[in-house]
């Protein structure tokens, strides 16, 4: 959906350019500066304008109004405020919510929102499907199509925040944490990713704290030293398996960026924040495949050294995949080894599976450029028939 003040079609390029109509949903606190100054403005506007976006959700800039007329008038020539199109929402019994949207180009991507007491938690995607593949990753099976805008992924977030809005209230906070762990691998889209970050955590936008922003990678090394450059957010690192011979399987970029790599660049990332914060692992429970006492005992010795706790995942199941959840007892089992051996572990529980919304279920609608979604659906349709 788009809301401008004028005609000519908006643009979702996150540059600069005045030529074009700039969309400022995406514009991190540094580039809505730049933008105002360029457009010969106060940079404090940028503050008064973020919070417009994103603590209002007003993107009629004739309603700004602590900016003078001119200056609606000249945003309303230069700008727009260009946000995903909801085309389908879906309501779970335990009262998860989850939003398709389409994205320019025709794909659609899945956000979801996941209350627990005073937490409500937002899962965002990155990506339009994922190139890396996991064995185990519906998204993966979708193929790749593209890198999301930082004014895609935030609007994740400025769509969820405003469908609670209560005409003439105050807004309420009810996202109060985001997990970049939808569709797609983060750090592959790095400085969207990096902008839209900045734009949870900052004070005139969503105002989150460091600690309620979580990126989780499947381990792109070289990337998680230039996070630690520029970032301080939570991190979540999708481990799945104690050793490289059973990682390389399961995650294939684990074949680029062994285990013994991606731990080292974890203790980097650590050693640059200034607050005692711990790694979460992620580690996804398969039966028969990495849930048996000796992957735990393996795995407490592979984690010896670094400052972490461990969320075990139960598998969630789509059709061929191939893997089964292990029983609730073998999960279990699996938790109790580690906490013995001295881990803080949890298990997630399933939320919002009757409408498709669990973790490793979101799909979307991927134009796939890889050709993997056609190979993968040649190989169901072969498996049903036999
Ligand atoms: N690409 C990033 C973030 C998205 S995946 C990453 O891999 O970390 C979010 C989490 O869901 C990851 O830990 C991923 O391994 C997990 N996941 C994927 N498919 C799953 C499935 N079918 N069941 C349970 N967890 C799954
Ligand atoms: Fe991509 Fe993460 Fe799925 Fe792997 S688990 S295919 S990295 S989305």
């Amino acid at each position: 959906m788009s809301e401008t003040v004028q005609t000519a079609s908006p643009s979702v390029s996150s540059e600069l350019q005045l030529a074009e109509v700039v969309n400022l949903l995406g514009l991190s606190p540094k580039k809505m500066r730049a933008f105002f100054e360029s457009i010969g403005e106060k940079p404090f506007r940028a503050q008064q304008a973020l919070q417009w976006i994103h603590q209002y959700g007003e993107s009629d800039f004739s309603k700004w109004t602590n900016m003078s007329k001119s200056l609606r008038l000249k945003l309303a020539q230069v700008a727009a405020i260009d946000y995903p199109e909801v085309i389908y929402q879906d309501f779970s019994k335990d009262g998860t919510r989850k939003w398709v949207m389409r994205m320019k180009g025709g794909s659609s991507v899945e956000t979801v929102f996941i209350p627990d007491g005073d937490r409500g938690t937002l899962c965002v995607s990155s990506q339009i499907g994922c190139a890396l593949d996991c064995s185990f990753c519906s998204t993966g099976k979708q193929g790749f199509n593209r890198d999301l805008s930082a004014a895609e992924i935030i609007g994740q977030v400025y769509i969820a925040a405003k469908s609670f809005d209560k005409p003439g209230e105050k807004r309420e906070r009810r996202v109060t944490n985001v997990v970049m762990m939808g569709m797609g691998e983060p750090l592959l889209n790095f400085e969207n990713v990096v902008d839209s970050m900045e734009l949870m955590m900052d004070d005139f936008s969503y105002g989150l704290s460091k600690r309620r922003v979580t990126l989780s990678t499947s381990g792109v090394v070289p990337a998680l030293y230039d996070l630690a450059e520029v970032s301080d957010v939570s991190l979540a690192i999708s481990l799945h398996a104690p050793n490289d011979a059973l990682r390389n399987d399961l995650v294939p970029l684990n074949r680029k960026y062994p285990i013994a790599e991606l731990l080292k660049a974890c203790q980097h990332y650590l050693s640059s924040l200034d607050d005692r914060r711990k790694i979460t692992i992620e580690y996804t429970l398969m039966q028969g495949v990495n849930d048996q006492l000796s992957h735990a005992d393996e795995l407490a010795k592979v984690l010896r050294d670094l400052p972490c706790k461990i969320n075990l995942i139960p598998f969630n199941p789509f059709p061929h995949s191939g893997y089964d959840r292990p029983s609730n007892n073998q999960v279990r089992r699996f938790q109790n080894r580690l906490i013995e051996a001295g881990y803080t572990v949890t298990v997630r529980t399933t939320r919002g599976e009757d409408i498709d919304a669990a973790c490793g279920q979101l799909v979307g609608q991927v134009e796939d450029r890889t050709r993997r979604q056609a190979r993968y659906k040649a190989k169901q349709e072969s498996n049903a028939t036999q």
